[in-house]
Parts: structure tokens; sequence; C-alpha cells
């Protein structure tokens, strides 16, 4: 089994300071990786010797980095290979020797660390691929130039140790960690990513026993009793056994958003550039960890509560969040050419609370804690889920009234978002029951399906 551990560091002024160095440099090394990417990709476009497009100099080792057939360096392996041609991860690998011999300050670095800089680049431009081959719109987007905001950590893959409550890192030495969670016996270290957060250093350590097995999640075919849930803004969660789960709302709640609002005009006020601004700057950024925190507690409490369940499979909505979250589109006033409102401004109070939920965090770690406990998730399409009749199947918007829902056709009443949970659960029934025909029910039994024997109570009702 392969798991993480994190912990809080307690690095002494030397390591704080080495650390914050190397993240600098690892971070202009990876955007100069990414630079020559793109470089060379433009290159591959144009014949002859050019070997910068904008400068349209003649290729030259002397002249230019980006050698005319192959990012920096020699683009072949060894000629026995079966696939000789080395890919540009490899070759950027290869050129660290040469990096190390012209920036004699990235020696110092450990050398796994900036070789796992490259796979970083590597795997952010797998993932954008990933998503262009599925063509939904899915998937990362093409990796960006980072900034000192989204580049925060490093990985080691080779010589860590850990000792009581010490934890020794290749060339930043012996360093004290808050030890929180023993580890495991029979776990070994695999990797460790030291990661810079508003208040400080951490560690997060990847171990790895292979006697233990893996999570596994319950074939499909066992499944016969499944919750629905409907996920929401003024509760977080609605589920199909008439349960609801409150929504905190730790960013976007009265207090916080005052307490951010006051923080932030404080930053505001201070002169550009002064120590004070970087003070307040911090005071803004402790806050936001906090909110994360919090939030992040709250879900695994959540995620417990769902799947504790008697429960084999638990329905969630595939949901396109960033989708939901898109822009309204510009309103253009046809005589003038102005712009009228369009709703964005309304929109952008609804989409902070989209993000501020954090739907997609919360159903990983239901999909986790799952997995944990031998049960399964199953995703279903959410399209008319919130529209849909439970007692009669009628789809109509208008059978929605706010948190009421009232059925045009038959007057089945109900609370719209418990209404929208069952849904979803009857949405999984019939995903497992296609995908696996001998859970269907026997024929005689058809008649006696769930809306034709509710049909059957209401007559008799009446
Ligand atoms: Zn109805």
């Amino acid at each position: 089994m392969l798991t993480n551990y994190v912990y809080k560091l307690r690095p002494n002024i030397t390591q704080s300071t080495k650390m914050n160095n190397w993240v600098d440099m690892l971070r202009s090394h990876y955007n100069w990786c990414l630079n020559d990417r793109l470089t060379q990709y433009a290159q591959q476009f144009i014949q002859g010797d050019y070997c910068s497009l904008r400068t349209k100099a003649e290729a030259c080792p002397l002249t230019c980095f980006v050698s005319k057939n192959g990012a920096t360096g020699e683009p072949w392996k060894n000629s026995s290979d079966k696939n000789p041609r080395r890919n540009a991860g490899m070759i950027q690998d290869a050129a660290l020797p040469e990096l190390k011999k012209a920036r004699p300050w990235y020696a110092g670095i450990d050398s796994t660390v900036l070789q796992q800089n490259v796979k970083r680049l590597d795997i952010a431009y797998k993932n954008f691929f990933v998503g262009v081959a599925c063509r939904q719109g899915l998937g990362r987007g093409f990796p960006k130039f980072k900034n000192r905001s989204n580049f925060t950590s490093f990985t080691y893959v080779m010589g860590v140790k850990v000792q009581g409550s010490k934890i020794y890192l290749p060339k930043l030495g012996w360093m004290r960690f808050h030890n929180s969670r023993p580890i495991p016996n029979g776990f070994t270290i695999k990797a460790a990513t030291i990661r810079k957060r508003q208040d400080g250093w951490y560690v997060s350590i990847r171990i790895e026993d292979k006697t233990v097995p893996d999570y596994i999640a319950k074939p499909l075919t066992e499944v016969k009793k499944i919750i629905g849930c409907d996920l929401g803004i003024t509760k977080l969660v609605h589920l199909s056994d008439n349960h609801q789960i409150e929504n905190p709302k730790f960013l976007t709640n009265k207090k916080t958003k005052r307490i951010l609002k006051i923080r932030q005009r404080r930053v505001h006020r201070k002169c550009q550039g002064s120590k004070n601004r970087k003070k307040a700057a911090n005071h803004v950024g402790k806050l936001h960890k906090k909110i994360a925190d919090k939030r992040q507690a709250y879900q695994w409490f959540v995620a417990q509560k769902i799947v504790f369940r008697n429960v084999d499979a638990i329905a969630i909505e595939d949901l396109n969040i960033d989708a939901m979250k898109r822009r309204c589109k510009p309103k253009i006033d046809e005589n003038s050419g102005r712009f009228l409102k369009n709703g964005q401004s309304i929109k952008k109070g609804l989409n902070r609370s989209i993000s501020d939920a954090s739907w997609s965090d919360l159903t990983l770690k239901i999909e986790y804690l799952a997995a944990k406990h031998g049960k399964v998730v199953i995703k279903v399409n959410p399209k008319h889920t919130s529209q849909k009749c439970q007692n009669c199947g009628h789809i109509d918007a208008f059978n929605r009234d706010g948190e009421k829902f009232i059925c045009t056709e038959c007057g089945y009443m109900s609370h719209a978002d418990i209404n929208a949970a069952k849904n979803i659960r009857d949405r999984a029934f019939s995903i497992v029951r296609v995908d696996y025909p001998e859970l269907k029910r026997p024929k005689n039994r058809k008649e006696t399906s769930p809306r034709s024997l509710r049909a059957n109570v209401v007559s008799l009702g009446t």
C-alpha cells in the first residue's frame, strides 16, 4: 500500500533560508525548461537554419541554446535501444550537469530534487495531453509559467531518513519536525515533498509497504443498497434518506468575509514594497490557511458521515464545476455598441460559494473513504435530476420553486434537493442494472418497478 503522511517541519534559520533559495532557483529552472520546450516546438515548423524565430539568427552552439533539432542536448540515446530518440524530459534531464557547470549555485541543490523538477514539467504536459485526448474540456490546461504563489514545493526521491522526531534531507541535513503520527512498522520511505505554506514548512512523506494490500472498491455486481447525494450550497449535502448536512461556508460566511475585508484593507493601505505591507499580507495568508484547514477537517467529517451509513454504494453527481463557474457571455447593445449588464456581478458571488463548498475535494474524500471501507462510488449524469419528479418521472423546470418541489403533473410534494438525491440514487441503480444484466429484476416482477408501484399506492389511497 502506498500512502502519504504530512508533518510540520521545524527548520533552523539556515535551513529555511536555504529552502527559500532552492524554491526560487527551482522555479526559474522550471520556467526555463518550459520556455525551452515552447521554443523548440515553434522551431519545428520553420525550414532553414534559423535558431530563433524572433531574431532569425542562424543556429550555432554559441548563439543559441536551442539546437536545430532537439532541445538542449543530444537527441539520441544508445542506438541499440528500441526507441532511441530521447523525449524532451530526458534531454532536459541529461542537460542538468551542464546547468550545474554554467550556474554553479545550482550544484547546491540535491540532484534528485532537480530531476524531479524536470519530471514535474513532464507530468504537467502529460495531464494536458490527457485532457486534449478526451476532448471534453476536462483535464488540465497547458503548462503555465510559475510565479511565487503557485510554485512552493520540491520533491526528494532518495536519501530521506527519519529517526525519532528528526528527518534527514540530503544537502539540508538533519531537521526537526513535529512527529504528530508515527510511521507504521514495515513501511519504507519512497519520497518526500517539502512544501511552504503560510505558517511554515511542511513535509509530505510517501511511504509504502508492499505486504499490505491496497484498498479495492466493491465490484458493481455486489451492490444492493445505494445512497444518493445531492451537493448544494445552502446545505452541503442532501441524502436520499432525508438527511441534510450543513454547509458552514468557511470563506463566504459573514464573519469571515468581514475579517478578510479588514485584513485586505490593511495590506492595501501600507506602502508598496515595505516590510509592514509584507507583514499585513502574511496576516491575510494566515487567515486563508486557517479557512483551508477548517474546510479540510470538516470535509473528512462529512465524508465519514456519508460513507459509514449502512449502504454498499454512494451515488454522486458527476459535475463539471469549471463549466458551472464559467463567465456569463457579454451582452452588447445593438444601437450604441455599449456593454449591458449580463448578470456576471451576481454570478460572481455564486461562483465564490461554489469554490467555497469545494465539491470536487469532498467527492475525492468520499471516494477514498468508500474504497477504504469496501464500498463503491457511482458517478451519475446530473442532467434533470433536480427537475424530475420522483413519483411519476415528469420532467419540468416549473416543478421546482426554490426549495419546494411540486410536480405539475401529479402534484407530488417534497423537498427539492432530497427529490434530486433520490433521482440520483435511482439513476445509479439503473447504471448498476444496465452494466450487469443478471441484477435486473425477474420478468414477472417487471410490472412492479418502483414507478408503477408508487402509482399503485397512490391510486389505492384515493
Ligand atoms: Zn409527478
